[in-house]
């Protein structure tokens, strides 16, 4: 995948996440149910094939997030962001709040990049 294509594709990403975020804090109750619906599962699903691709293996390595020279123990940094924000963090909207000047840095960076 060349560099603009992984751009455009980041950027869209990042934007569904936004629009997403932003359908959670202001969609009326109707509409936010509907939305909880269709894109749960989505989610969910997403969720579900990224751990599978760094499920450990049969030496207890994370097989995509380990390099030729250095093995990555596992549980990796997917599976570690998984636990916290699925379970530790139990989908609680405070959660939302707290990452908000990391999604800031991201819109930063993406600006920077000129991906708008
Ligand atoms: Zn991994």
């Amino acid at each position: 995948m060349d560099e603009i294509l992984g751009q455009v594709l980041r950027s869209a990403v990042w934007e569904r996440l936004d629009m997403l975020t932003e359908l959670a804090n202001r969609a009326d109750a109707p509409s936010l149910l509907s939305v909880a619906r269709s894109e749960l599962p989505r989610l969910t699903e997403g969720w579900r094939a990224m751990l599978a691709a760094h499920e450990p293996d049969e030496r207890g390595n994370c097989p995509v997030c380990s390099g030729r020279w250095r093995q990555q123990k596992a549980p990796c940094s997917v599976w570690r962001a998984a636990y916290e924000h699925l379970v530790a963090g139990g989908l609680a909207p405070q959660h939302t709040a707290r990452r908000r000047p990391e999604s800031g840095g991201r819109r930063s960076r993406r600006l920077a990049a000129g991906a708008r």
